[in-house]
């Protein structure tokens, strides 16, 4: 098993989250990766530093323009005049229709909520946040002996809610995605399993139209809960990806018996696609006590849930995204890891 991250990914310290109405405190605070890296700590595993795979494999995913933004708009921002906040936090939201001159313009275009605002050194996390999921893919293609390794990779921000040309839900790449893509220079199918709280809207509009990757999610029901616009049952694809997008939200309040439900009908249509490589996106957020939870997952879940991908004896790599609950990112993680 092989663990990566990279220090660089506690730069980005958002310092507005602007959500259902109101200012609130910023949950995805540089404080989560710190606790995350106790758990390999604690248990004796080494943590390996990404290295830089570049930014090609960024670009077959995403808009240059967008990751153009997303890398200077926070000098540009500053730029405009001495009433700008801090960082770039659009209150216009205009993803159509815009020409995007000027940088205020660009943000309404590019920043599709108020959860992902860009700082100072914000881009130098997203970047790094990246290269530490390429590193896993990267061993894949290059290294034999990986072929039935598992890799873990602590990745920050988080990228499930990314779209091609939009940051949103505390995320600004498609760390899954970009990955998934990568991975099909070598490998014909991959599949992309989230359980993560929230729907990856992201990736799923990413592959809807493909069927080489799978996407398949179990998630809170996305009425009036984050990302609200996607992730419900009825959106399976369309054309030849049409079947190869497979939603299971749950009910607000499903129990842990509840979510391992629609995990394993999840895992029963990953097993229908046979895929070479899957890459999990995993959440933190289904605990109990997270501020983000719609459902009741222990900490002993967890290592159920490590279980339960690591019987399906694949090449498997897993992205660490949401969890919200500070205090016990360190006690989850070890119990994933055990589970491993
Ligand atoms: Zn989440």
């Amino acid at each position: 098993m092989k663990i990566y991250s990279h220090e660089k990914q506690k730069l980005h310290h958002p310092k507005s989250y602007f959500s259902r109405g109101q200012m609130r405190e910023p949950q995805e605070k540089p404080e989560r990766l710190v606790e995350l890296l106790k758990a390999p700590e604690a248990l004796g595993l080494t943590v390996i530093t990404a290295k830089d795979i570049g930014i090609e494999p960024i670009l077959a995913v995403h808009d240059l323009d967008y990751v153009d933004f997303l890398k200077h708009s926070y000098d540009q921002w500053m730029a405009v005049d001495e009433e700008m906040g801090e960082e770039v936090q659009t209150t216009i939201y205009m993803a159509n229709n815009n020409d995007g001159l000027g940088i205020l313009a660009k943000a309404a275009k590019y920043q599709a909520d108020g959860s992902a605002p860009i700082g100072k050194h914000s881009w130098t996390s997203i970047y790094w946040s990246a290269q530490t999921a390429l590193n896993a893919a990267d061993s894949l293609l290059n290294d034999e002996d990986d072929q039935n390794n598992i890799q873990i990779c602590l990745t920050r921000p988080a990228g499930h809610h990314a779209r091609k040309n939009a940051a949103g839900g505390f995320c600004y790449l498609n760390n899954a995605a970009i990955i998934a893509q990568h991975l099909r220079q070598k490998f014909k199918k991959i599949a992309i399993i989230d359980t993560d709280m929230h729907h990856g809207q992201g990736i799923q509009e990413i592959f809807y139209d493909r069927k080489d990757v799978l996407y398949t999610s179990v998630h809170g029901s996305p009425i009036d809960f984050y990302p609200v616009v996607a992730g419900h049952e009825h959106e399976r694809g369309t054309g030849e990806g049409y079947g190869y997008n497979v939603n299971f939200p749950m009910p607000h309040g499903t129990d842990e018996v509840g979510f391992f439900h629609y995990v394993d009908q999840s895992i029963e249509t990953l097993k229908l696609f046979n895929p070479d490589v899957i890459v999990h996106v995993l959440g933190f957020d289904v605990y109990k006590d997270d501020p983000q939870a719609k459902c009741h997952v222990s900490t002993e879940g967890f290592q159920v849930l490590a279980q339960k991908l690591k019987e399906l004896n694949k090449p498997l790599i897993v992205l660490v995204e949401g969890g919200y609950c500070i205090e016990k990112l360190n006690d989850n993680f070890q119990s994933f890891l055990s589970g491993l």
